[in-house]
This record gives structure tokens, C-alpha cells and sequence, in this order.
């Protein structure tokens, strides 16, 4: 067996693990990156990247669908169709692209990728067989960015109509009937995407509400969306399993009657776990902090220069965080004072509406001891909004009452996912409600709606 020595090795390619690799061949250090499946890993593969384009055609195409019904603009529309298959072909190319563009980046960071599945032999060393060949590579720094993989129900297995998000990314067909187990995140994106292809959803979710993360007041037009989109939502509902002559799913209903729900597939999304087995990870021993890998503020785990980042260690699973500690660890290795301090780490769903969220909810800044303001302003009254015909949803900004210190910003409505740079920008620079309302907003657009929410805040909103 060959062996091999490194400055830093990581294992697993997606944007933790690459972003961590790139930066620290940006300074020079020694890299090694072990992938065994593709580049990018869950997202650019199965996640973020497929799903958002499963939802901008199966949005282009229900808008073409609308319009033959509605023509408030004297559009005509006279028939609309939209090739699955070739939607799934199209996502495939992007996907293509973007995991080319990443081996490029890597390679332009002179860091060295094996393709292989990598087996820990202890916190500073492991084997991978890679090309027909083994290898044993020794490093003087660990980083696991192993990533997550989707959570099995009991009775409810993965295989057959039973599916996880991989798998529905990746359909040649809409089916005709789907059940929808979880209304988070994949639950309520990839649902959307099913009832605007024509598939009738019904969507079964164990708390009161859907997106239980967030409050009612942002979740209500995603909700009164899907109702006219005719989906079936099932809320303090449980799955139990597929229905014995396996037509469907069983649900519990909250009154403890049962129920059937007719489906030709199941699309199980009810959170993701890390992936902690089969590479020999146990060895370590290291700590767990829950059901994930424990790192401190600055991702080191509980084994010196064993590094941690990514969906292995925990909520939020988002891979704009992922990427941040990959790119903070790799600055730590080469000598960087830094440590995790972010006040904001942004979360959209990309539902219909689109929701946002940056700092803290009202009720967690309540919670937190905040004497609050909080005001909304309402597409409604924004032009912009009124040129696009999408009027639904606000803004909603909360600020300390004595200072006036902005704790958290949130949106909801059609394209509000591009807030979350700006709002992050406002939470990490510590702006105060004065300096958003001070802040030239460009006119007509959307984002008028963050300055007159701050304007609301102090008490003097001008459109509303
Ligand atoms: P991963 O991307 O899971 O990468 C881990 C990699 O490690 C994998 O490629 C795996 O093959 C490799 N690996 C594991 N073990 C080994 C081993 N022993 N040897 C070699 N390689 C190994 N997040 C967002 O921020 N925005 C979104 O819009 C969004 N949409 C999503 C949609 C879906 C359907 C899903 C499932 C997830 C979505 N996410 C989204 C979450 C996002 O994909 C993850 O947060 C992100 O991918 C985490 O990055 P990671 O590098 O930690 O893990
Ligand atoms: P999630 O945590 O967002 O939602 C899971 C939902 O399933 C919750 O509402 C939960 O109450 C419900 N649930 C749990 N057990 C249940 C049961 N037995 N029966 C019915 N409902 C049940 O998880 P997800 O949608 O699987 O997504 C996984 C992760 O992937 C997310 O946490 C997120 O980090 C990431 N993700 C992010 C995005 C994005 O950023 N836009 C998109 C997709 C996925």
C-alpha cells in the first residue's frame, strides 16, 4: 500500500469539505480531498442547486398554466405543456457544470482530489482506495465534512413508492399522486414543484402547523398557497406506513382515527442526520454534541487538529454555513486567528411565496428579554410588486425599543430570497433601524419594502 503525507486532509467534497480544501490551497498548505461520490456533494448534486431548478420550470410552467385562466394583461396563452424528463435532463446539465466548476477550482488550488470512499484509521490518518489502487495518506490535520443524509421512518423505508429527495430530483415523470411526509424545508419545496407539474399532494406534517421552525405570521401565505394550488395539507398528523394493500400511506390523525391516503409516491422529508458511519469514524471517539459531531466556535472537535464542519455537526444544515466553516478552518490550520461568531446566518425557503429569515423571530427576541418594536410593510404597497402581479407577503423588521439595534430581519413573497444578503449585511454591521431607513432603496423594486419597514419601526413609515 502506498502512503501518502499531508498538511490537511478532508473528507468529503461538498461545500464544507470543498470550500475548506480550496481556501487552504489558497494559502498554500498542503491539501488532500477525499470524495467518494461526486464533487459538491448533496448540494449541487441532490439538494439546493436540483431542487431550485425543479422549482423555477415547474414555476414557469404553472405560470404559463394561470395564464391561459387569468390575462389581466392581455397575454394569451394557448396551450402549455412541459416535458418532465427534459426538465430533469436540463437540472442535470447544471449540475454538470457546477461540479466541473468545482474539480476547477480545486485544481487551481493545487489541491489534490482521490476519488474513493476514505476509512479513518485514526484521527491523523486514514486509507482510501482510489484508481484501481490503495493508499494510506497521513495528515497533520483532519477536517470531516462527511455531510447528512435523509432521516428513514420506521415503516416507512426508503425503496419502492417510498422516496427521499434524491430520488424525487431525479423522476421522469410527475406522479399522478404524491404523499408528502413532513412539511419543512423539502417537504413544502419539492411539494410545491409536484402541484404546479399537475400532481395531486397532500402533505402530512406531525406539528400544528407547517414550517413549524418560523411563526404563523410568516408561514400563512405559503400555507393559504398551497391551498390554492390544491394541495392537502394534514397537520398533527403521523405517518404510520404504507397502507396494507400498499395504495398509500396510513396517517394518524391528532383525534387518533386513521386514515388513507391514496398516493403513488411518498416522498419522506422529515429532516436529515449526520452521517456518522461506515468510514470508521467511531474510532476516534470523539465527542458528540447530540446526535452530531461536537465542535467549539471554532469547529475543533473533541481530538486535537480534528477538525469538524457541515451538516456532520449539526443545525442549521444549510450550505451557505457549511461553506463559511469550511473556509474559517482552513484560515485556523494556516495560523488565522478566527472563530465562528456570526450574528446571522440566513434561511430561506424557497416555497411560493418565498420566505427569509435573518436574526431572531419576535417571539425568540421576546424570549431572549428584548423590549421589541416590530413593524411590516406589505407588497401590497410596493409598485414593483404591483408591476409583477405578485402582491402577496411583507416585510418584517424588529428592533431593541431603546436602541433601536436591528435583532432580526424576515420576508416573505416572491423573490424575497435575494433579501437575505441585505439583510445579513444590516444584522452583521450592527446597523440601527435609522440607518435602513437612511439607506437610498432603489425605486421600483422590492427592497423598497426593507427601508419603509424600518421607516414603520420609528414610527413613520411614507407609503403605507
Ligand atoms: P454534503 O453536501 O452532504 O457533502 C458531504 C460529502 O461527503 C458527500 O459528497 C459524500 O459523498 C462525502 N463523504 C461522506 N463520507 C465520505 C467518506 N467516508 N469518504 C469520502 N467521501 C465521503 N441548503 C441551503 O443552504 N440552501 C438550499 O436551498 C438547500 N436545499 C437543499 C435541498 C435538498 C433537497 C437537500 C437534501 C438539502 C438542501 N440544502 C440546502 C442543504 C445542503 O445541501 C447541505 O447543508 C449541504 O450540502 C451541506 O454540505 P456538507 O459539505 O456539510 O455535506
Ligand atoms: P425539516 O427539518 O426542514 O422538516 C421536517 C419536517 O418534518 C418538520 O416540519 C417536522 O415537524 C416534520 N416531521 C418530523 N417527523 C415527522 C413524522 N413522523 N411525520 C410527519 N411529519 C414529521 O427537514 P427536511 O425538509 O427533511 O430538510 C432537511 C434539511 O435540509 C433542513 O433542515 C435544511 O437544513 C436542509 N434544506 C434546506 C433547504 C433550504 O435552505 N432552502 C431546502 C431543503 C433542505
Amino acid at each position: 500500500m502506498d502512503a501518502t503525507g499531508t498538511k490537511v486532509l478532508v473528507i468529503g467534497g461538498g461545500p464544507a469539505g470543498y470550500v475548506a480544501a480550496i481556501r487552504a490551497g489558497q494559502l498554500g498548505l498542503d491539501t488532500i480531498l477525499i470524495e467518494e461520490g461526486r464533487l459538491g456533494g448533496t448540494c449541487l448534486n441532490v439538494g439546493c442547486i436540483p431542487s431550485k431548478a425543479f422549482i423555477h420550470a415547474a414555476a414557469a410552467f404553472h405560470h404559463a398554466v394561470e395564464q391561459q385562466k387569468t390575462n389581466a394583461f392581455g397575454l394569451s396563452v394557448t396551450s402549455a405543456e412541459l416535458d418532465v424528463a427534459k426538465m430533469v435532463q436540463w437540472k442535470d446539465t447544471i449540475v454538470d457544470r457546477l461540479t466541473a466548476g468545482v474539480a476547477g477550482l480545486l485544481g487551481k488550488s493545487k489541491v489534490k482530489v482521490l476519488q474513493g470512499r476514505a476509512e479513518l484509521l485514526d484521527g491523523k490518518s486514514c486509507t482510501v482506495e482510489s484508481g484501481g489502487k490503495r493508499e494510506k495518506i497521513g495528515a497533520e490535520h483532519l477536517v470531516l465534512a462527511t455531510g447528512s443524509v435523509p432521516v428513514e421512518l420506521p415503516g416507512l423505508a426508503f425503496g419502492g413508492k417510498v422516496i427521499s429527495s434524491t430520488e424525487a430530483l431525479s423522476l421522469a415523470e410527475a406522479p399522478r399522486r404524491v404523499a408528502v411526509v413532513g412539511a419543512g424545508y423539502i417537504g413544502l419545496e419539492l411539494g410545491t414543484v409536484f402541484a404546479k407539474l399537475g400532481s395531486k399532494v397532500t402533505v402530512v406534517e406531525a406539528e400544528p402547523r407547517i414550517l413549524p421552525a418560523w411563526d404563523a405570521e410568516l408561514t400563512g401565505p405559503v400555507a393559504k398557497r398551497l391551498e390554492r394550488l390544491g394541495v392537502t395539507v394534514m397537520t398533527g398528523a403521523l405517518a404510520q406506513g404504507l397502507s396494507g394493500g400498499g395504495a398509500g400511506l396510513t396517517v394518524k390523525r391528532p383525534d387518533g382515527s386513521t386514515t388513507e391516503v391514496e398516493a403513488d409516491k411518498v416522498l419522506v422529508a422529515v429532516g436529515r442526520k449526520a452521517r456518522l458511519e461506515g468510514f470508521g469514524l467511531e474510532k476516534l471517539g470523539l465527542a458528540m454534541g447530540g446526535r452530531f459531531v461536537g465542535i467549539d466556535h471554532r469547529c475543533a472537535t473533541s481530538m486535537r487538529n480534528v477538525w469538524a464542519i457541515g451538516d456532520v455537526t449539526g443545525e442549521p444544515m444549510l450550505a451557505h454555513r457549511a461553506m463559511a466553516q469550511g473556509e474559517m478552518v482552513a484560515e485556523i490550520i494556516a495560523g488565522h486567528r478566527r472563530s465562528f461568531d456570526k450574528v446571522s446566518i440566513p434561511a430561506i425557503c424557497f416555497t411560493d411565496p418565498e420566505i427569509v429569515t435573518a436574526g431572531l423571530l419576535p417571539e425568540q427576541a421576546r424570549a431572549a428579554g428584548h423590549d421589541v418594536k416590530v413593524a411590516r410593510f406589505p407588497f401590497s404597497a410596493n409598485g414593483r410588486a404591483m408591476t409583477q402581479a405578485d402582491e402577496g407577503g411583507f416585510v418584517r423588521v424588529l428592533a431593541r425599543a431603546d436602541n433601536h439595534l436591528v435583532l432580526g430581519i424576515q420576508a416573505v413573497g416572491a423573490e424575497v430570497s435575494e433579501f437575505a444578503s441585505a439583510f445579513s449585511l444590516a444584522l452583521e454591521m450592527g446597523a440601527r433601524l435609522e440607518d435602513v431607513a437612511g439607506t437610498i432603496h432603489a425605486h421600483p423594486t422590492r427592497g423598497e419594502a426593507i427601508q419603509e419597514a424600518a421607516l414603520g419601526a420609528l414610527g413613520h413609515a411614507l407609503h403605507v
